[in-house]
């Protein structure tokens, strides 16, 4: 007899998805299984071994907001920390780091294996075990079968993965990992909407074949900035990246090559990610570049493997050598794994609820790559929210959902679920209509409180946000008490009016030029509590006016946000929309007006019909 186990919830797939879903799970309480293909895999950078940068630097700091694990995985195992973006405004800077790929997987892995309330399988998932139009649990390779409750399905590259190299097709999830064949079916027979994307990987380089000589050099900040708010120290030696360049011989190269490159003879079907173009891409799409920058990127401190960001191809093995021999700095150089592209199924996000649970199947939920996303940090904070929202559905509690002025999870999630993916969704700050109070820095004030009303954030994590609130808050008070006339102000370099009127501290932080050091050469006696709190009052005094300014439009916004359209609406009884947006309706289901009117091709006229039925059906509106 088949061995039968139960847990509320089962996660399928150790990605950084499926690490961050588990987590999640376990931390509200709930008896969390963790099934993966392999426990050594588990946190497997499949790409580059970065975490953040633009837009992804704010996801990571919203998931460590939600105690989640990336932000201090990816502290404990940086090797070159930078903030991009930091001589611009604060809302678009974005915390990045170069990690140790042996590190990260080691870190998340010890992480995992002792979490509370998880348990962990090294078994792939053959089979998922339908009931009607809910899942009640998987099969295993081994023969295992896992009844759930909830099941997250956070497979990512695997499903009917493919990777191509030149004309060589090897059926496979990553590198030398195998794919998984069978649940994309499983799925279309329940009608899911399935297609295929790709994606692409540079070869791998021996740095001891490199020569750095006449190569530029990149360093890491002098200050760190983390991503987690709980990391006080660095805990690795920090490296230099190099930066070399294509050339237009290396250009020619791929000119004469581009037939033999899978992208472009034909045999990838699946649509790639337009800001992460392969090199190909490159000097096919911007002919008139005669160069392309090369990051060498170092992928541990024990490794000699050079990541080269910049050349990802799926151009045969010789030509892939060729190419590099060309590079300055690459002419002896060793590739130790060629670059490739992969094809895999995703599922169209807008099968999926705001919450990640799939429209068609109660009790699956899906996040991370396979809803048409790609990123280590999209895919992180669609595991986190999956993981919540199956957990709060056993506990048979609320959903918890992020809406688009709170988070930049939120903005993901509601950008997928309405709006489906044409490529690869990746996030950028300029998909954020309120990036002045979505920034990276105030991730743990937007978030933390609301991780702790479900149960979410550790106590210690929640004792530290309390006291840096109150540290702020003290600061901010002592500010008003602290004043100085436009002379005395003189003296110090801050030029003020001279009408005689003492200004507060606040007052004189108020202009922009003001740093929160020269309110400290002004007043010593303010207390000082960190950097960050500093950092926090400085912000807020700076943008005071926008922000009271974004504050009204976030009003305007949560009106919208806060009509709820009944789940039970028959969009057939609605007279005047055309057939296209009533269909619309009728997949997506929005479930606020302003939903509704973020679905691609909905026309104010359509918004305006079913705002009229709702309001005369007496909407309901939430607090
Ligand atoms: P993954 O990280 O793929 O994890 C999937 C997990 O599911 C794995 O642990 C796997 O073992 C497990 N699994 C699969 N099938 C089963 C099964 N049947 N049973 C049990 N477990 C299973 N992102 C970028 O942002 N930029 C890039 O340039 C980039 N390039 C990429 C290049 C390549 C070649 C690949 C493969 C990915 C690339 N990515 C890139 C994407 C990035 O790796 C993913 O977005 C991210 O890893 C997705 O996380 P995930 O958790 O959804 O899935």
């Amino acid at each position: 007899m088949k061995k039968e186990l139960f847990y509320d919830v089962v996660v399928i797939g150790g990605g950084h998805a499926g690490c961050e879903a588990a987590a999640a799970s376990s931390r509200l309480g709930i008896n969390t299984a963790l099934v993966t293909n392999d426990f050594n895999s588990i946190g497997e950078m499949s790409c580059n071994p970065a975490i953040g940068g633009l837009g992804k630097g704010h996801l990571v700091r919203e998931i460590d907001a939600l105690d989640g694990l990336m932000g201090v995985v990816a502290d404990k195992s940086g090797i070159q920390f930078r903030l991009l973006n930091s001589s611009r405004g604060p809302a678009v800077r974005g915390p990045r780091t170069q990690s140790d790929r042996y590190l990260y997987k080691k870190n998340m892995q010890e992480i995992l294996a002792n979490y509370c309330n998880l348990k962990i399988f090294s078994d792939p998932v053959n089979e998922f075990i339908f009931t009607k139009n809910s899942i009640s649990g998987i099969i295993t390779k081994s023969g295992l079968i896992i009844k759930s409750s909830k099941t997250i399905l956070t497979t990512g590259t695997f499903l009917n993965g493919l990777i191509h190299i030149g004309d060589k097709k090897i059926p496979a999830g990553r590198f030398n990992e195998k794919p998984t064949t069978g649940l994309s079916e499983q799925l279309k027979n329940y009608e899911f909407k399935l297609g295929r994307l790709k994606t692409g990987t540079p070869p791998r380089l021996d740095s001891r074949t490199i020569n750095y000589k006449n190569l530029e050099e990149q360093f890491a900040d002098k200050d760190p900035y983390f991503f987690s708010f709980l990391t006080k120290k660095n805990l690795n030696k920090q490296v230099s990246c190099r930066m070399t360049y294509t050339n237009e011989i290396v250009h020619k190269i791929i000119k004469q090559n581009l037939k033999k490159s899978a992208m472009y003879s034909g045999s990838i079907q699946g649509v790639g990610p337009r800001y992460c173009p392969s090199v190909e891409d490159k000097i096919v799409k911007f002919e008139d570049k005669t160069r392309h920058q090369i990051y060498l990127e170092p992928e541990g401190l024990n490794d000699y493997t050079i990541y080269p960001n910049g050349i990802s191809t799926s151009l045969p093995e010789n030509v892939q050598q060729e190419i590099c021999n060309n590079i300055i700095g690459l002419e002896n150089v060793k590739i130790i794994r060629p670059g490739y592209a992969i094809e895999y199924d995703y599922v169209d996000p807008r099968e999926l609820l705001l919450t990640l649970e799939t429209k068609k199947i109660k009790n699956l939920y899906l996040a991370g790559q396979i809803n048409g996303t790609t990123g280590y940090e999209e895919a992180a904070g669609q595991g986190l929210i999956a993981g919540i929202n199956a957990a709060l559905s056993v506990k048979k509690e609320e959903p918890f959902v992020l809406d688009r002025s709170e988070a930049y999870i939120g903005v993901m999630i509601d950008d997928l679920v309405t709006k489906g993916v044409s490529e690869p969704y990746r996030m950028f700050t300029s998909r954020a209509e309120y990036r002045l109070t979505l920034r990276a820095d105030n991730a743990d004030i937007r978030l933390t409180r609301k991780g702790t009303a479900i149960g979410l954030i550790s106590l210690n994590r929640k004792n530290i946000f309390e006291d840096k609130l109150f540290k702020i808050n003290d600061t901010k008070v002592s500010m008003k008490n602290f004043k100085i006339s436009p002379s005395k102000a003189e003296k110090f370099g801050v030029k003020i009016a001279k009408d005689g009127v003492l200004r507060t501290a606040e007052e004189v932080l108020s202009r922009n030029s003001i740093k929160m050091s020269k309110i400290r050469e002004i007043w010593p006696k303010i207390p000082f509590f960190s950097k960050e709190v500093d950092e926090q009052i400085e912000i807020n005094c700076h943008y005071k006016g926008y922000l009271k300014k974004q504050d009204s439009d976030i009003l305007a916004f949560k009106r919208d946000e806060n009509l709820i359209i009944p789940e039970s609406l028959n969009y057939e009884k609605l007279s005047g929309l055309s057939n296209e947006i009533r269909s619309k309706f009728k997949k997506i289901k929005p479930k606020t007006l302003g939903q509704a009117l973020r679905i691609d091709g909905v026309t104010p006229a359509a918004a305006y019909i079913l705002l009229s039925h709702v309001k005369r059906k007496s909407i309901k509106r939430i607090a």
